[in-house]
C-alpha cells in the first residue's frame, strides 16, 4: 500500500491518501487537546498507545458484527482505513455522570445513570461543538429518521460490548464519544463506526480506586497520562511484557529510523 499526500491534518491525527481511492492512512500523533484547542500539548507515546488500544477494540467490534473503518494497523503509528464522508455529530454515550453534563444541568458527578444516554454535538469548533437534539438532525437532514435509529441502536450494541470489555479489566466505562461516516464503496452510503477508540474518547476510571485512566490527566493536570494509557493496554492484554518507559522508547526508535531515510 503506497502512501500518498496528506488529505487532512485534525488534532491527534493525519489522514494520507493511498494508491486505493478508498483506502487512506490514519497516523496517530502525540498532540493532545482539550476545551475546544484552548489547552495543548505534545505527550510523547500517546499516538502509539492509541493506535495500539483502538486496534485492539475495533478489531474486537468487527467480530461481534460492529462494523467499523479498521481494515490493519501498518505500524506503531498508522492504521490503514476505509475513507467515509464523516457525519458531522459527535456521537456521545454516558453511562456515569462527569464532564459537561455536570456542568450543563447540574447533575452531580458520579452520578449512575439509570439507563445510558445518548448525546448529539455538531461537530464544529467555531461553534464549540454545540449540544442538538434528534429534532436538529432530522430537520437539517444531516440524517434520516432510519439512519438515526440504526445509529442509537448501534450505539446501544457498542456501549453494552465496550462496558462488558473494560469491567473484566477492572475499569467503568464513564463515557465516551465516537463518529460515524458513509462508506465510498459498492455498497454506497453504507454507514460505519468511523473512529478511534481509546482513552482520549473514553472515560475510564478504575473500578476500586476510581483512579482516572484517560484524557482526564491531561484535562485536568493530573500528570502521569502516559502510564495511565499503558495501564489500560496491559490489562486489556496488549502490551505484555513492555513498561513505560518501552512505549516512549519505540517511538523513539521509529523516528531515528524515519530521519535515516
Ligand atoms: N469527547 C471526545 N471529543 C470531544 C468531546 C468529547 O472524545 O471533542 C469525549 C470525552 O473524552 C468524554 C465524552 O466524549 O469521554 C464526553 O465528553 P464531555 O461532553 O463530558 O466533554 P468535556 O466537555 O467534559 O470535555
Amino acid at each position: 500500500m503506497k502512501k500518498g499526500k496528506k488529505l487532512y491534518e485534525g488534532k491527534a491525527k493525519i489522514i494520507y491518501a493511498t494508491n486505493d481511492k478508498n483506502l487512506v492512512i490514519q497516523y496517530f500523533k502525540d498532540d493532545a487537546t482539550a476545551f475546544n484547542n484552548q489547552k495543548k500539548t505534545t505527550i510523547e507515546g500517546k499516538g502509539v498507545l492509541n493506535n495500539r488500544i483502538s486496534e485492539h477494540i475495533l478489531s474486537n467490534l468487527s467480530e461481534v458484527g460492529i462494523k467499523n473503518h479498521l481494515v490493519k494497523r501498518i505500524n506503531m503509528r498508522e492504521q490503514l482505513v476505509k475513507l467515509v464522508d464523516i457525519i458531522p455529530i459527535e456521537f456521545i454515550v454516558r453511562n456515569i455522570a462527569t464532564g459537561s453534563l455536570t456542568k450543563r444541568l447540574g447533575i452531580e458527578e458520579g452520578t449512575v445513570l439509570e439507563r445510558p444516554l445518548i448525546e448529539y454535538c455538531l461537530k464544529d469548533d467555531k461553534l464549540g461543538d454545540p449540544i442538538i437534539s434528534r429534532e436538529h438532525i432530522l430537520t437539517f437532514n444531516w440524517l434520516n429518521e432510519i439512519q438515526l435509529d440504526w445509529i442509537d441502536e448501534n450505539l446501544s450494541r457498542l456501549n453494552d460490548f465496550l462496558l462488558g470489555m473494560f469491567r473484566g479489566v477492572r475499569i467503568k466505562l464513564v463515557d465516551f464519544k465516537v463518529e460515524f461516516g458513509f462508506t465510498h464503496e459498492s455498497e454506497k452510503n453504507q454507514i460505519i463506526l468511523a473512529d478511534e477508540i481509546s482513552p482520549d474518547t473514553c472515560r475510564l476510571w478504575d473500578t476500586l480506586t476510581d483512579k482516572k485512566l484517560d484524557k482526564d490527566r491531561f484535562r485536568k493536570d493530573l500528570g502521569d497520562l502516559i502510564p495511565a494509557y499503558t495501564e489500560v493496554a496491559k490489562r486489556l492484554g496488549i502490551l505484555h511484557e513492555q513498561s513505560n518507559v518501552s512505549v516512549v522508547n519505540v517511538t523513539r526508535l521509529s523516528s531515528v529510523k524515519r530521519k535515516k531515510k
